[in-house]
């Protein structure tokens, strides 16, 4: 007999937390995905603002909330959000997983909590703070919009 490969249907047990959870094979790979560097959103952004010639400086850790890219002399911070793990509003990204669904609702509640933090801590220090989500990403004009706004002048 051969080893069957597994099927969509397969459920892997981690430990997330300290809580033993188990996984359809589609959250696994997600969260596999959710831990590389330089995801590919982020790639685009820096390269949509690399063409209009907007300097930027990327991981801000010094910054609350570490943005993704920010430019300090200029005042504004970008964060590239995932769709799934930040929760975009309305988005088909934006799904729970129907295991375990009331420890990811909390787990997302925690990111989307801490991210409203960390906008506001950057506001209060001054910076113009740019969201853009993963799908926005994949969409050139709707980009370049999202990073106009990084330009237009203060109010
Ligand atoms: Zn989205």
């Amino acid at each position: 007999m051969t080893a069957a490969r597994p099927r969509a249907t397969a459920v892997i047990e981690r430990v997330v937390d300290g809580h033993r959870i188990r996984f359809d094979a589609e959250t696994s790979r997600r969260m596999a995905g959710v831990r590389q560097r330089d995801t590919k959103p982020e790639l685009l952004v820096r390269r949509a603002l690399s063409a209009k010639s907007i300097r930027f400086r990327i991981k801000n850790r010094d910054l609350p909330g570490s943005p993704d890219i920010a430019n300090r002399a200029r005042g504004w911070v970008v964060f590239v959000h995932g769709c799934y793990w930040h929760r975009h509003p309305g988005c088909h990204r934006t799904t729970t997983p129907k295991r375990n669904a009331a420890f990811w609702r909390a787990k997302f509640d925690a990111n989307v909590a801490r991210d409203a933090r960390s906008r506001r801590a950057l506001r209060r220090l001054g910076f113009r703070v740019v969201t853009i989500w993963e799908c926005e990403t994949k969409q050139p004009e709707r980009l370049a919009r999202r990073i106009g706004r990084l330009t237009v002048p203060s109010s």
